[in-house]
C-alpha cells in the first residue's frame, strides 16, 4: 500500500515516536507498504511518522547514491528502535531535502560518524558504524522519530527566508511527485 506522506505542518511529524516489539501488529505488511512508498516517492528513506505513525521504525535505501556517495554502497536496510549511541567529533556542512518538506533543500551541518545500535526486520539487534553520507542519512531518519525536521537547525536568517515557503507547505500547496498530507 503507499501512503500519503505527511508534511511539515503535520502535527504527526513532531511527535516523539515509541518504541515497537515483534508483536506490533501488521508489522510485516507495514514495512512492505513503507518500502513501497518511499520508492513511489523517490526517497532514500522514510520513517514511519512520515506515513502517520509515531512509532520507531525506518526504512533507508541509499544505494542509487553509490555511486557518488561510496559510504551508501549497500545501504539498505530496516532499522527498528534504533539508537545512535555515539557521534564523532567531526560535522560538515552538507545539503539535504526531505520528502516530507517537498521543494526546499539546505546545508545541515551533522557529525561524520556515528556507531548505531538497532534491530532489523527479523528483531535481530545490531550494533554498527556509519561514516560520510550513510551516517547523514542514518542521522536524518533519525530525527524524525524524535520530532526533528532538517529545518529546525538551519539559522533563524535562512529560516524566515523560507517562512512562506514552509508556510504553503503547511498548507497542503506543496508541488510534490507524490501524495502529501499537511494534516
Ligand atoms: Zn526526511
Amino acid at each position: 500500500m503507499i501512503y500519503p506522506i505527511c508534511v511539515y505542518g503535520n502535527p504527526v511529524l513532531r511527535k516523539k515516536s515509541i518504541e515497537i516489539d515483534e508483536n506490533y501488529e501488521g508489522l510485516e505488511e507495514l514495512i512492505a507498504s513503507m518500502w513501497d512508498t518511499m520508492y513511489r516517492a523517490e526517497g532514500i528513506g522514510l520513517a514511519a511518522p512520515q506515513i502517520g505513525k509515531a512509532i520507531r521504525l525506518i526504512v533507508i535505501d541509499a544505494e542509487s547514491l553509490a555511486e557518488e556517495e561510496p559510504s551508501c554502497k549497500g545501504l539498505k536496510m530496516v532499522l527498528i528502535n534504533p539508537e545512535i549511541i555515539s557521534w564523532g567529533d567531526e560535522q560538515v556542512f552538507l545539503e539535504e531535502g526531505c520528502l516530507s518538506v517537498p521543494g526546499i533543500r539546505a546545508e545541515v551541518k551533522r557529525p561524520t560518524k556515528i556507531v548505531l545500535r538497532y534491530q532489523d526486520e527479523q528483531m535481530v539487534e545490531h550494533e554498527k558504524s556509519f561514516e560520510g553520507f550513510a551516517a547523514r542519512v542514518i542521522q536524518h531518519e533519525y530525527d524524525h522519530i524524535e520530532g526533528k525536521l532538517f529545518v529546525d537547525s538551519l539559522s533563524s536568517v535562512r529560516r524566515s527566508m523560507l517562512r512562506a515557503k514552509l508556510q504553503a507547505i503547511s498548507k497542503g500547496k506543496a508541488k510534490a511527485s507524490y501524495k502529501i498530507k499537511p494534516h
